[in-house]
């Protein structure tokens, strides 16, 4: 999706810290678990006839499933088997539900040890598919889901160990910190989900995957799922896998889109915070971004340009030729995120859209499906997210009704979230530059040449020349994200203030409207491009601007903050030196790249 901005343009949200593990305090109960005898599974019609207990049935019709898809029908009898399986299949197939159901069913109450561990790439994933598991298994009382990742907190995983787990669901990097420390304790692990395996290899975790499948018992079931399935995944799945039953579940590209969709929830004013969080941590191709008005399109696109993403708008403003151009630039990617309104976006077609985000609440569903349509096209996979008020939370429901499929709840994307998105990214990228290498002798030479050289003149190992080198391709600002988070859950809650003014400005419309107020005679209005999102006061700018200038404070005018730029009122005829050297001014480590104002 869209291009992650570099963590050098440093962050547009804001920082902290986080984070508390999932827990689960479901418990099993064998006597929940009816006889299973998956031979006799005959019906070809809902649920039944795979073999599945009356609690399961029961929870699986209050969910409000109804049919199984096309993968679950294909993947039960075998995984009621106990079968090895893989699945070529996206999201969006019920894919979690196909293997999730077995395996609980298939639990067996007597160990305190995990029997069953899933892993996936991300954290979010892995919370996801944990979060899938505790609904399906809601009416087996007693089975405990532990859902474990980076970032969480070690020690509360381990007291959940110690207290007892049957199904982990977690990432390979932290899964294998709990299997060496001794407090996972494999012993007894009967079925392992390699969910999203493409994406595993793809963000170079597939060695601790293959360290994780050699520390399993001899007798287990594997199940691997992929979207796509590369050779090395081919290969894994050869090694491993067991006479493993077969599944390809192929997306159609018109009917039956594969469309994730998602919701969150969020006060107007904190949609942008919120919007580079999510941009942050979705990854995929090209992004549309639906808003209300002309006005928003600008604003949106004005911010995210700021945070270092490559942005076009489409609204009614655009004429037809340029219109034409920009959608041509989002076709080859030379464009990543495109911020629309309803009408320009009609009739868009562009394959390599991977996510939209509905930023404002569309006029009625018809305008939804139209909009999530724009992505999951040609067989690819698609997301949508929707930004929802809380007061417009109530629209959810009949947008799932038009749509016929959940839309689900997700949660802005925290900092321990957004910090491994950017660890996976980097890591991602070395493990892509050491497997693509390079094709000219000659600059290979000349690279090696160099580290030999650096290294015996610096008297420096090559482990520090790699250092070094990942330094730089970091840059000087920070990589993770830091700071306060308190805003994440304030945001979601019911505020009173509501009108556009706060919306575009996240500030009151009286002040506002003060703030439109021309400057005084002798000043003239400049704007810089730092703001809220960059922590600034006006003690700062004022501060920085006098220095530079060789001005007294007092002779510094209005100033106005806003979420990514502000403005200051300056005296009239400012040399041009001075303002060179204001221009490439920092303030709160960002350029100020001061202009006039129009
Ligand atoms: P997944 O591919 O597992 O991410 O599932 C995609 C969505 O389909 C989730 O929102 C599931 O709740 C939903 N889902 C899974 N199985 C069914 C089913 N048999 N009927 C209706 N919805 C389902």
């Amino acid at each position: 999706m869209s291009k992650i901005p570099g963590h050098e343009d440093s962050l547009c949200t804001d920082d902290s810290v986080e984070d508390g593990l999932q827990q689960e305090s479901d418990e099993l109960d064998a006597s929940d678990i009816a006889s299973i005898d998956p031979k006799n599974s005959s019906s070809d019609e809902g649920f039944e006839g795979f073999g599945f207990s009356n609690a399961l049935l029961t929870t699986i019709s209050s969910i409000g499933y109804k049919e199984p898809s096309p993968i679950q029908k294909a993947a039960f009898p075998d995984l009621m088997l106990g079968r090895d399986l893989v699945g070529q299949a996206q999201t969006g197939t019920g894919k979690t539900a196909a293997f999730a159901l077995p395996l609980i069913e298939r639990l067996q109450g007597a160990s305190k040890r995990p029997q069953v561990l899933v892993l996936a790439p991300t954290r979010e994933l892995a919370l996801q598919v944990a979060d899938s598991f505790r609904e399906y298994a809601a009416g087996h009382t007693r089975i405990k889901i532990q859902a474990v990742y980076g970032g969480a907190d070690f020690r509360s995983q381990i007291t959940a160990f110690k207290r007892g787990v049957d199904v982990v669901v977690g990432t390979p990097g932290r899964v294998m910190d709990h299997i060496r420390q001794g407090t996972f304790d494999t012993t007894d692990l009967r079925s392992l989900v390699l969910d999203e395996a493409d994406e595993m290899l793809r963000m170079g975790f597939i060695d601790d995957v293959e360290w994780i499948l050699d520390q399993l018992p001899k007798e287990r079931q594997l199940i691997l799922f992929s979207a796509t399935m590369p050779k090395e995944i081919r290969s894994l799945s050869k090694r491993y896998l067991n006479s493993p039953a077969e599944i390809t579940i192929k997306s159609r590209s018109d009917d039956a889109r594969l469309i994730r969709q998602r919701f969150l929830i969020i006060q107007n004013s904190f949609k942008l915070k919120a919007l580079t969080r999510v941009l942050e941590t979705v990854t995929g191709e090209g992004v549309i971004v639906f808003a209300r008005t002309k006005a928003i399109t600008l604003s949106v696109a004005e911010s995210l340009e700021t945070c270092g993403h490559d942005v076009a708008v489409l609204n009614g403003d655009v004429p037809q030729n340029q219109r034409e151009r920009t959608i041509e630039r989002l076709r080859k990617g030379s464009v990543n995120i495109l911020v629309a309104t309803d009408v320009a976006a009609r009739g868009l077609d562009v394959d390599r859209i991977g996510l939209v985000i509905n930023y404002d609440m569309p006029f009625d569903s018809e305008a939804y499906v139209h909009r999530i349509g724009r992505t999951g096209r040609a067989g690819r996979n698609g997301e949508a997210i929707l930004f929802v008020t809380p007061r417009e939370r109530r629209f959810v429901r009949s947008l799932e009704n038009t749509v016929g499929q959940a839309i689900e709840l997700m949660q802005i994307p925290s900092n321990s979230l957004i910090n491994e998105s950017r660890i996976n990214r980097l890591r991602g990228r070395l493990v892509t530059s050491l497997a693509v290498g390079r094709d000219d002798e000659k600059e290979i030479a000349l690279m090696q040449e160099m580290i030999e050289t650096i290294s015996s003149e610096k008297n420096v190992s090559e482990k520090e020349l790699a250092f070094a080198a990942l330094n730089l391709v970091v840059g000087p600002n920070s990589f993770l994200v830091h700071g306060d988070e308190g805003w994440l859950d304030q945001s979601s809650q019911q505020s009173r203030r509501t009108n556009y003014r706060e919306d575009r400005f996240g500030q009151g419309g009286r002040r506002s409207a003060r703030a439109n107020r021309q400057p005084e005679e002798h000043m003239e209005r400049f704007r810089v491009e730092v703001g809220h999102r960059d922590r600034v006061k006006p003690g700062n700018l004022v501060g920085a601007i006098a220095n530079e200038a060789g001005l007294q404070g007092r002779m510094i005018g209005r100033i106005q903050i806003f979420e990514s730029h502000s403005f200051v009122d300056l005296p009239k005829g400012m040399p041009k030196d001075i303002f060179e050297n204001l221009k490439r001014l920092k303030v709160m480590n960002r350029e100020l790249n001061i202009h006039r104002s129009t």
